[in-house]
């Protein structure tokens, strides 16, 4: 960025990077908090994926996650808040401001980073089909209840896969770790394992297709496994390389820390949703939201001259 782009940068309260629900939500707290406000989005929200949530609060007949997007937009629309359907590119500290490029670029006194995680899923070209169809499932947290009984199967390394489908037992017996991480077997798991009646098979994580209403996957062994449900426990990549620069800290798992007004350690500078949150819920990205909001509404008005810590 060049000084002169400095100087042409437009004067903003705060920028908001990411229009997903953290992102929107405290748009439309810093909107009707009457401040200048911009939020720039690339449009990748995870949001975007869900066919239907049914645990976002309010909602008792569920809705599409891009119908929840829709409606979190036009709110912060009409709170006065800008939106623009821009990546921001870099961010950078000016004295106790910061500059954010992208196609346009912002001087903001204060940041929030709403950029979310991405998901590693199988590497196979129908991946986004199967979760839109649900024979591939992302947060058991959010759909567990949409699978009792069925025929479920985690598939990732073995660690991590046990882990979630132990969570899933509330939902159904019938359950499968498909191992990534090499040959496995039912013998070679731990003792409550097998008491919890989790078969565990090495698989071939790419083989992975919707075959009608199920989900086929080949084993290692060269055997056919079939599923209603196969939710992926490969991990995900934080949104958090902005805060990193900036100074930023970050857990052992990639995700932003943050104190409970959601401000990172660096002075203005906020995170909010699944950047900071490993429950990845609607409903935590909405609180943090109006956390980090309130706070930097509260932070601005007390100082003229940037944040205090
Ligand atoms: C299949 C699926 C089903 C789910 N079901 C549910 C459910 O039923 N209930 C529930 O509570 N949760 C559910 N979730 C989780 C929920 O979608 C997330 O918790 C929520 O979207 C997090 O909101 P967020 O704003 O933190 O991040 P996101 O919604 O992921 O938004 C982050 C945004 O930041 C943008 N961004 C990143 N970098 C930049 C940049 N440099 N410049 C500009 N923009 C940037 C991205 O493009 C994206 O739009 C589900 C998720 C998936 C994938």
């Amino acid at each position: 960025m060049t000084d002169q782009g400095h100087h042409r940068a437009e004067q903003i309260d705060c920028l908001i990077v990411g229009g997903g629900p953290a992102g929107l939500a405290a748009a439309t707290y810093l909107g009707r908090f009457r401040r200048r406000v911009v939020l720039f989005d690339a449009g990748e929200s995870r949001a975007k994926l869900i066919p239907i949530t049914r645990n976002c609060p309010g909602f008792p007949n569920g809705l599409s996650g891009p119908d929840l997007l829709n409606r979190l937009r036009q709110q912060a629309l009409l709170s006065g808040a800008e939106l623009r359907d821009e990546a921001v590119q870099d961010i950078k500290r000016d004295g106790s401001e910061f500059i954010a490029a992208g196609p346009t670029s912002v001087r903001a006194r204060a940041v929030l980073l709403a950029t979310g995680v991405v998901d590693t899923l199988p590497d196979i070209p129908l991946a986004t089909d199967m979760i839109r169809g649900g024979t591939m499932r992302l947060c058991p947290i959010c759909d567990g209840y949409e699978v009792i009984d069925k025929r479920v199967a985690v598939m990732g390394p073995l660690k991590e896969a046990v882990k979630k489908a132990s969570f899933m037992r509330t939902y159904t017996r019938d359950l499968t770790v498909l191992a990534t991480d090499g040959a496995c077997r039912m013998d070679d798991c731990s003792g409550p394992l097998r008491e919890a009646g989790i078969r565990v098979e090495a698989c071939i994580p790419n083989s992975l297709r919707p075959l009608g209403e199920h989900a086929i996957v080949v084993l290692s062994g060269g055997a056919t496994g079939a599923f209603d449900a196969i939710y992926p426990a490969m991990g995900c990549r934080t949104g958090a390389k902005f805060g990193i620069d900036l100074g930023a800290t970050c857990d052992d798992l990639g995700y932003l820390i943050v104190d409970a007004h959601q401000r990172t350690v660096v002075p203005g500078l906020y995170a909010a949703g699944d950047v900071v949150n490993e429950i990845n819920q609607i409903a935590v990205a909405f609180g943090d939201a109006a956390i980090a909001a309130t706070d930097i509404h509260n932070q601005l008005a007390d100082t003229n001259h940037g944040f205090r810590h």
